[in-house]
């Protein structure tokens, strides 16, 4: 079976589309939040690339290629990064680059969390990057490509990774072995992001967590302050509190960028408040962030936070 992927069309089409082309470039860089699938794409690009029998710009699956790469035993597919990388082991790279793969026509090297390449390191790279060797592909993944400098991105092909839908996240989930329940709830969190979810997964807390402060988002959105702050109140930790206000904030922003994948509670967020209103709760969370230090009981402390926010978006 070829690597499996979990959304990613518009990326998909895009590889299938340069290689029906016999345009494949010998650089590519995935881009994208952490958790949301660049290594997996980068594992099919790079089994498309090596790939005996591709068709319709898509691994076989079944060639010999294609089973080393899914036993994670290819000869000629080079995890770069190692332990981490350091001046050696990219020299290593570079020299290794010049000599012929050992199973078939070419070798891959993958990059991964490229943030760790500094531009000494990126500098080193450089030669082969621009000139590459007939045999060697490159492919780059990290979550922004401002850290790539301008004469390396430049030789690169750019493929910024899309979000998945809920639905998609929650058959990732499965796939990767979590229950039903768990994967469909955990999806309705972290959406887009099944490496999140797979990391909150053990850590029922966190979970409780960010699911009220979905819940919270919601209450405001609806105008419902007693459901606030029932919400709230069930939190008595200091600390869990505050930690409920950053991730309360964390769905203001998302609801304010409105791009990529919106939760539930970001959904309603920016369904039913003006944008000035969403400002003015993300500042009111951030002065509450800022409080950290007060030292008022937690019940006030609770009854503060709700009518400061929604005081803060009263009249916006
Ligand atoms: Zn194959």
């Amino acid at each position: 079976m070829p690597v499996k992927l979990f959304g990613k069309k518009h990326e998909l089409s895009l590889l299938k589309a340069m290689f029906m082309n016999g345009r494949m470039p010998h650089g590519i860089i995935f881009t994208g939040e952490n958790g949301i699938g660049k290594r997996t794409l980068a594992l099919y690009c790079a089994s498309l690339m090596m790939c005996s029998f591709a068709e319709n710009g898509e691994p076989c699956g079944k060639c010999l290629s294609c089973k080393k790469i899914e036993d994670g035993q290819h000869p000629d597919l080079i995890y770069a990064r190692g332990d981490k990388y350091t001046k050696d082991s990219i020299r290593a790279i570079v020299r290794d680059s010049y000599y012929k793969p050992n199973d078939g026509s070419i070798k891959v090297y993958i990059f991964t969390d490229c943030e760790e390449l500094t531009d000494e390191y990126q500098n080193l790279l450089l030669k082969i990057i621009e000139e590459p060797n007939d045999s060697c592909r490159y492919i780059f993944t990290c979550e922004s490509p401002s850290v790539i400098l301008d004469t390396v991105m430049s030789r690169l092909i750019h493929i910024p990774l899309e979000g998945m839908t809920e639905e998609e996240c929650a058959s990732c989930l499965k796939y990767l072995g979590m229950e039903q329940d768990k994967a469909v709830r955990l999806s309705a969190i972290y959406g887009a992001n099944p490496g999140k979810a797979l990391k909150a997964a053990e850590d029922e807390q966190l979970i409780r967590l960010n699911e009220a402060a979905e819940d919270l988002a919601k209450r405001i959105a609806e105008n419902d302050e007693y459901g606030a702050l029932l919400i709230i109140s069930s939190f008595t930790e200091r600390k869990e509190i505050f930690a409920l206000v950053s991730q309360l904030y964390d769905i203001v922003c998302r609801a304010l960028a409105g791009s990529g994948y919106l939760s539930g509670g970001a959904k309603a967020l920016s369904g039913a408040l003006t944008v000035k209103a969403l400002y003015s709760l993300g500042e009111a969370l951030l002065a509450n962030i800022g409080k950290r230090k007060l030292n008022v009981s937690v019940k006030l402390m609770h009854c503060e936070l709700c009518s400061e926010l929604f005081s803060s978006i009263l009249n916006c």
